[in-house]
C-alpha cells in the first residue's frame, strides 16, 4: 500500500497538522470527573468529517462523549486493526506548572499540557494516521468513508472513548457493552507503551502486553466502645494501625511470562553487575524458598531511580495500597469500629479469593478474626500473546525505526481499557510510539506536573505508528 513518505519520515507540513490536532486536544478541558469529553469527540467528528470521514460519536451519558471511526480495507486481510485511545485527563493544578495546563503552548521544542502523554499525543497520531488512510483513497479517487483504502486488506478502526482515567464504565465498557461489532478486531493498540525508557544508556521500549487486575475491600474492624480513660486493647483504632502495619509489608514476588520474558532478554544489554543482581532476583523470586523479606526492593532501589524501582517491584508483586483509615467520634472515646479501605493490584494468575488469602495470610489469625471484610470491586488482570501476528511486528518496526531499540514485552502494574476489550476477545497492545531524551522522564510526568511531549518524540512516533498500522493491514 502506498506509506506516504515512507518509513522513518514526516514531512515538515504533516508534523505542524500533528503538532495543531494536539494543542487542539489539550485546550479542550476533557478532565475527568466530570469527563466532559464530548467537546473532544465533537472536535475529532469535525476534523475526521474534514478528511472526508463518516465518524460516530456517542453520548450515552450527558457530556461523556466518545467517537468511532472505520476506513475499510478489501477484506482479504483478515479482522480489522482497532486503534484505541482515550479522550479524558486527570485534573490538574495551575500552580506547580511551569505553562498553564491546559493552553498547548509549543515553547523549548516540547508541547506542554495535560495529556501530552496520557494520552492526546496517541490520540493525535491515530488521527493523523486515519487521515493519512483517508487521503491515500481520495488520492486514487475513491471515497474513504465507503470504498476500500488503496492497498489495505483489513479495516482499521479508530475509537477514542471517555472515562478511561475513572475505570471507562462510561466510554469503553459501554460501548463493549452496546456496540460490541463496532470493535471487534484482531488486535488494539492503545496507551501504556513504545514509549522510550533509558536504563543504564539504553533505549529500551516496554510494549504493554498484560495489565494487573484490582481488588477493593472494604475491612471494619471490630473493637469494643469504652471510656478513654481506661484504655484497653479492644480498641479498634489500635488494631486497625497493626493491621495497616501488616498489609504495608511487601509479599512474596512472583515473576509473570511477560516480566520473565522482558527480564532474560533486558540482561544481554546491561552491565555484568546489573545482569547479576536481576538473575539473582529472577531466580529467588520463582525459586523454592523465598528471598529475605525486603531483599528485592533493596536490590531495586540499589540498581534504580527511585521511580523506576518502584514501578518494577509493583510489576512483580500482588500490592496492596491502604487508601482510607476511619476511626473515632471524640478524643475521649475509645472507638468500638474502624474502617480500612485497600486497593490490592493482582499479577496475572491471582484470582479474587486467592487475593484474599495472600491478605489473611499477611494479617494473621488473631487480628482477622477482629474484622470482616467486603469485596467492593474487582477487576481481572487480562494478557495479549506474545506469539500473535501482531506483537512480533511491533518489536521489528521499533528496530526498523531505532537500530538502538530493545523492545520489551512489558506488565502495566494499572489498569486501561485493556480490560473491556479483552471481553469481547481483542487483545490489547500498549503502543503508543514516542521517542524520548535523556531527561524527559516520562514515568514522572504522567499525571504529573508539567507533562509535556517533545517535537521530537512525535516525529518519532507517528512514522512508527504509521508503520505498524500500515504492514499488519497491507
Ligand atoms: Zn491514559
Amino acid at each position: 500500500m502506498t506509506t506516504g513518505t515512507g518509513r522513518g519520515e514526516i514531512e515538515e507540513t504533516e508534523l505542524s497538522e500533528l503538532i495543531e490536532l494536539l494543542r487542539a486536544l489539550i485546550r479542550i478541558r476533557s478532565v475527568n470527573p466530570p469527563g466532559d469529553e464530548i467537546l473532544a469527540a465533537r472536535y475529532l467528528e469535525q476534523v475526521l468529517t474534514d478528511g472526508g470521514l463518516r465518524p460516530t460519536v456517542v453520548e450515552p451519558f450527558p457530556g461523556r462523549g466518545s467517537i468511532v471511526a472505520r476506513v475499510h480495507g478489501d477484506g482479504t486481510g483478515g479482522d480489522p486493526l482497532l486503534l484505541l485511545s482515550h479522550l479524558d485527563v486527570v485534573p490538574a493544578e495551575p500552580g506547580g506548572w511551569t505553562h498553564d495546563p491546559f493552553g498547548g503552548d509549543l515553547v523549548d521544542g516540547y508541547v506542554w499540557g495535560r495529556g501530552a502523554i496520557d494520552m492526546k499525543s496517541m490520540v493525535a497520531m491515530e488521527v493523523q494516521v486515519m487521515r493519512r488512510l483517508a487521503r491515500a483513497a481520495q488520492e486514487a479517487g475513491r471515497n474513504p468513508a465507503e470504498d476500500p483504502i488503496p492497498g489495505l486488506r483489513r479495516d482499521v478502526i479508530f475509537c477514542s472513548s471517555a472515562d478511561e482515567e475513572a475505570g471507562g464504565w462510561h466510554g469503553a465498557d459501554w460501548l463493549v457493552n452496546e456496540h460490541p461489532d463496532w470493535l471487534r478486531a484482531a488486535g488494539a493498540l492503545n496507551e501504556a507503551g513504545g514509549i522510550a525508557t533509558i536504563y543504564g544508556g539504553v533505549r529500551f521500549y516496554p510494549i504493554q502486553v498484560a495489565e494487573k487486575g484490582f481488588v477493593v475491600y472494604k475491612i471494619r474492624v471490630k473493637g469494643r466502645w469504652g471510656h478513654g480513660s481506661i484504655p484497653t486493647p479492644d480498641n479498634a483504632a489500635v488494631l486497625a494501625a497493626q493491621i495497616v502495619m501488616r498489609l504495608a509489608e511487601p509479599g512474596p514476588a512472583r515473576l509473570t511470562e511477560s516480566i520473565a520474558v522482558s527480564l532474560a532478554r533486558a540482561i544481554p544489554h546491561l552491565t555484568a553487575r546489573a545482569a547479576r543482581a536481576i538473575q539473582g532476583l529472577m531466580a529467588g523470586a520463582n525459586g523454592p524458598t523465598a528471598p529475605e523479606p525486603g531483599a528485592i526492593e533493596a536490590t531495586l532501589r540499589d540498581l534504580c531511580d527511585p521511580v523506576l524501582a518502584r514501578t518494577v517491584s509493583a510489576i512483580i508483586h500482588d500490592t496492596v495500597s491502604v487508601g482510607i483509615v476511619a476511626a473515632g467520634v471524640k478524643y475521649n472515646v475509645i472507638p468500638g469500629t474502624a474502617y480500612i479501605e485497600i486497593d490490592c493490584r493482582t499479577l496475572p494468575g491471582t484470582d479474587e479469593p486467592a487475593m484474599r488469602e495472600e491478605l489473611r495470610r499477611r494479617i494473621g489469625e488473631e487480628l482477622w478474626a477482629r474484622m470482616d471484610i467486603e469485596c467492593e470491586q474487582v477487576g481481572p488482570s487480562v494478557s495479549a500473546p506474545l506469539d500473535g501476528p501482531l506483537y512480533p511486528l511491533l518489536e521489528q518496526v521499533l528496530r526498523d525505526h531505532d537500530a538502538a531499540a530493545v523492545p520489551l514485552p512489558f506488565l502495566a502494574p494499572f489498569a486501561t481499557d485493556a480490560k473491556h476489550l479483552a471481553r469481547i476477545g481483542v487483545p490489547t497492545y500498549g503502543f503508543s510510539p514516542l521517542k524520548t531524551g535523556r531527561d524527559d522522564g516520562l514515568l514522572a510526568l504522567m499525571h504529573g506536573d508539567d507533562e509535556r511531549v517533545s517535537v521530537e518524540a512525535l516525529r518519532f512516533g507517528l512514522p512508527v505508528l504509521w508503520d505498524a498500522v500500515s504492514r499488519f493491514c497491507a
